[in-house]
């Protein structure tokens, strides 16, 4: 019972048993016992969609997290099992009609290769524009496209405990290599970071970093506590662990290890923030998400809330003023509602920019100024992260007034700029300059900076 005194988060944690992992994927869709019940038509939609989108879900999330009797509206389940809908029609049909002839593996697969193709896997420039260099050599698990951040993307920390629907990122997760970002190599990262002292924060992302075993983590981290790290003032680790596996964080066998670590890397004085994806107040609803979530808070690091309004799951103010109350309440900082990338089944997802905006408004006024932190609608696009702020009338002309939240040039930051007013653009490429300019502000040198990447 030492341990209580020493380090509060090894307070026993009677309440919750350790729980096996136990995932299925598109080829195991027959033995998910929950969806058996399903029509049968529904059943052969899953499998030919499964076999262009990445599929993956675990028994936890089936289990706990969707609501059956509410199915297929139920968010959670939007949120992890195919549609139909998630393919175009021609796609679709190309890839039923192989599955109805039982075509062999190698066809479905390069089927759904070209198809994945026309799905524009990489949005905003990520493969050509964002990779660092260190001696001449591109450093293929690093993104460094705002100044003072820089995103890793271990390569043990490359999938996920299920996957969304919607990741943009799911071109990683369908098994083509040249698809993939990874780094392995801990030793160019540190150099990397030591080399570039304008960089403050460091993001790890994946995937789901919280897939890998805590040892790669201090791996990693561990070696930015020493003295030439000093301007390495915040980690952030991207996550979905606390929906999709909160045992990660209480009851796994290394555990224990993780909130060390986390506690150890906030005593040495950095700020560690976990950046925690949510869609759906119904992702905090079991009691181990709940105690993922206090034994985080209490190593001192915080956890901040983003995650993307989609149609299907979260499309009305309602459920974001829910899930923005659920997360004051219990300690969590909302920090970004995004915009649906375009990419993958952005069809399916999307939500114009305009209503957006209503929803993001809407519910706003119903959540306390503790609430209000979340920014957005915001597109992480090319050029940078850009919000809608408000739609108005100047002169006359209906407008949307947008501004950067970050910039491929820091000097685009918080300056407004506005476009015409779209009942049904959904992405900044979709929107024309107002007041009867040809082109917003940032044209022209975001050009030359694709050009000097090409
Ligand atoms: S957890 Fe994040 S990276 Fe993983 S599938 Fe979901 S959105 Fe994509």
């Amino acid at each position: 019972m030492n341990s209580i005194v020493t380090f509060p988060n090894r307070i026993p944690v009677t309440d919750f048993e350790e729980r096996r992992f136990k995932v299925y994927t598109d080829r195991q869709l027959d033995k998910i016992e929950a969806i058996q019940t399903l029509p049968e038509d529904t059943l052969f939609e899953m499998k030919v969609v499964a076999s262009v989108l990445p599929f993956r879900v675990n028994e936890y999330v089936i289990n706990e997290l969707i609501n059956w009797d509410k199915v297929p509206d139920d968010p959670i389940y939007q949120l992890v099992f195919p549609q139909r809908g998630m393919l175009k029609d021609e796609h679709f049909e190309r890839m039923a009609r192989l599955h109805r002839e039982g075509a062999d593996k190698q066809t479905i697969q390069a089927a759904a290769r070209e198809i994945r193709e026309a799905l524009n896997p990489h949005p905003a420039g990520q493969m050509a524009m964002n990779i660092p260099e260190l001696d001449g050599e591109k450093l293929n698990g690093l993104q460094h496209k705002y100044r003072e951040t820089v995103l890793f993307f271990p390569a043990q920390g490359q999938t996920c405990h299920s996957y969304c629907t919607f990741c943009f990122r799911w071109a990683q997760f369908v098994g083509d290599k040249e698809l993939k970002m990874a780094s392995t190599e801990a030793e160019k990262l540190h150099r990397y970071l030591r080399e570039h002292t304008e960089v403050t924060d460091l993001l790890v992302t994946g995937g789901d970093p919280m897939v890998m075993k805590t040892h790669n983590l201090v791996q990693y981290l561990e070696p930015l506590l020493a003295p030439e790290y000093d301007h390495i003032q915040t980690i952030r680790i991207g996550t979905k662990a606390l929906t999709f596996w909160p045992y990660r964080f209480v009851t796994d066998n290394d555990a224990d290890e993780l909130i060390e670590l986390l506690t150890r890397l906030v005593d040495a004085g950095k700020h560690v923030a976990i950046m925690a994806h949510y869609n759906h107040w119904q992702e905090m609803s079991t009691d181990i998400a709940e105690e993922a979530i206090r034994r985080i808070r209490a190593t001192g690091a915080e956890i901040r809330a983003q995650g993307p309004l989609i149609r299907h799951v979260n499309d009305h103010p309602e459920a974001w003023a829910r899930l923005w109350k659920k997360q004051v309440q219990l300690g969590i900082i909302p920090y970004y509602m995004f915009v649906e990338r375009d990419t993958g089944a952005k069809n399916y997802f999307e939500v114009p920019l305009a209503r957006a905006y209503e929803i993001y408004r809407e519910a706003m006024k119903q959540v306390s100024g503790l609430g209000r932190t979340a920014r957005g609608p915001s597109m992480s696009a090319g050029p940078g992260k850009v919000e809608v702020q408000g739609i108005t009338e100047i002169h006359g002309e209906k407008v949307f007034v947008l501004r950067f939240l970050q910039g491929r040039n820091p000097d685009w930051v918080q300056r407004p700029f506005f476009a015409k007013y779209s009942e049904t653009a959904t992405w900044l490429h979709e929107l024309e300059p107002a007041f009867g300019e040809d082109k917003f502000f940032f044209e022209d040198e975001y050009e030359q900076m694709r050009k000097g990447n090409g």
